[in-house]
């Protein structure tokens, strides 16, 4: 069928008109290629359904939140169990407590939890905690680090303030001379240094955390009495089933969790140890569905999981799998192409690719062929894929491998976004 005659190009003809953009945030589909779906029907384990009625094995997994697969049966019968007992109520049941205890016994450095809804609202609210704690304000983190859309953090200069984004110092991350720098900066108002697990950041490569600028982070949060926060929203539960700097033997004060913590379910967390429970206990946030219980009781039925299944350990076997089989058939077709990150976290780049034009060009060919991946932002390996599904993955990669070479790529993201800049301003 036409992309044009598409039931998803009618979909966005008809929220061009009610939404504002036809889309927002990061699913808006202007640095995707022209062929992929905006809008899905369903997903089950680890494939996505696009209205049109094509299937995929999703490399994205919601952006993260599908860990055990979609429509998982035991998470979910638990989230329904609870559904039909009560789930937005005058105040929590008892699983918010229980939450809480499964967190504190799963993650080492943590000695109370606090629920929110979205990663957004747990990253916002270790700052509000972490300033609260230390009376400080200032905060430093690395550049081009996500921590969500708030307007202290959103990566969007639109209608933010100069004093939402203020008192912020930057550093690179990894590199321990400018996280000085930078903390010298900070002088005695130093709150909070704010770290991703690994360098994650979008278009481009990924890096392991340098165990020596962790653990700087740590000796200069403890020599100014500021809060160490490691950002775990997007890597959380993948790499370990402690925090994930606890492979680099390094404590926070806090952390703050989302996404796959209730396999796909609303609900995020702030995890805080004993340093931080004062300035915790002592801020103001809420909101009307943060005691929701049907996600707390998704929530710990997930944590069940994490517990007593060796998930973590398929996540990895597959995640090498992917890497070795992958570079084989890009060697093989004479691509240089760069696979960055935790296998479990995997990123795609090709070399000499300034403007993604063979990355869109290879996306597309694998979106073809039944693979959802992404061409510049990092993807995620679930629970539900099997060693079938990554060979199947390296089948259609080495087909659009040999497509590439066949066929010279049209627009890249880059020339895409001067295209849709000059388009706008027509
Ligand atoms: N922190 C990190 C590291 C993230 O990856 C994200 C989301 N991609 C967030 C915070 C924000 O989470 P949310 O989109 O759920 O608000």
């Amino acid at each position: 069928m036409p992309i044009a005659d598409s039931r998803d190009r009618a979909l966005r003809a008809r929220a061009e008109a009610v939404i504002p953009g036809g889309m927002y945030g990061h699913q808006a589909t202007g640095l995707l290629p022209d062929d992929y779906p905006q809008f899905f029907a369903r997903g089950e384990g680890a494939r996505l359904w696009d209205v049109d009625g094509r299937s995929y094995l999703d490399m994205m997994c919601a952006y993260g939140p599908n860990l055990f697969g979609y429509a998982h049966p035991e998470i979910d019968a638990a989230y329904v169990r609870q559904l039909g007992l009560g789930d937005t109520l005058t105040g929590p049941t008892e699983l918010m407590v229980a939450l809480a205890e499964a967190l504190v016994a799963q993650v080492s450095h943590a000695d109370w939890a606090m629920f929110c809804k979205n990663g957004t609202d747990a990253t916002s609210m270790a700052l509000v905690a972490a300033r609260a704690q230390t009376r400080r304000k200032t905060i430093v983190r690395a550049k081009g680090a996500y921590h969500g859309a708030a307007p202290w953090c959103t990566p969007r200069g639109a209608g933010v303030l100069d004093t939402d984004r203020a008192h912020q110092i930057f550093c690179d991350y990894n590199d321990v001379a400018s996280l000085e720098a930078a903390v010298a900066q900070a002088g005695d108002d130093l709150a909070a240094v704010f770290a991703a697990p690994f360098k994650h950041d979008a278009f481009v490569d990924q890096a392991a955390p340098d165990p020596a600028y962790a653990r700087r982070a740590r000796e200069l949060c403890d020599a100014r009495g500021a809060m160490l926060v490691v950002d775990e929203v997007r890597a959380g539960l993948r790499l370990s089933r402690d925090c994930s700097w606890s492979l680099v033997g390094v404590r926070p004060d806090l952390s703050t969790w989302g996404k796959c913590l209730a396999n796909g379910h609303a609900i995020s967390a702030l995890l805080g140890s004993d340093s931080a429970r004062k300035g915790a206990a002592s801020i103001y946030v809420t909101g009307s569905f943060w005691y929701q219980a049907a996600p707390m009781a998704a929530a710990l039925e997930t944590l069940r999981l994490v517990r007593e299944t060796d998930y973590l350990e398929r996540l990895a076997a597959l995640g090498e799998r992917l890497r070795a089989g992958l570079a084989e058939r890009a060697a093989a077709a004479g691509f240089g192409f760069r696979q960055s990150g935790p296998v479990q976290i995997p990123l795609f780049l090709f070399d000499d690719d300034p403007d993604l034009r063979k990355g869109f060009f290879w996306s597309s060919q694998m979106l073809a062929r039944g693979v959802y991946v992404h061409p510049w932002h990092n993807m995620f390996l679930c629970a539900a894929m099997t060693e079938a599904d990554i060979d199947g993955l390296l089948d259609a990669a080495e087909a659009a491998f040999a497509d590439l070479r066949r066929e010279a790529p049209g627009l890249g993201a880059v020339d895409k976004m001067a295209f849709l800049t000059a388009a706008a301003s027509r």
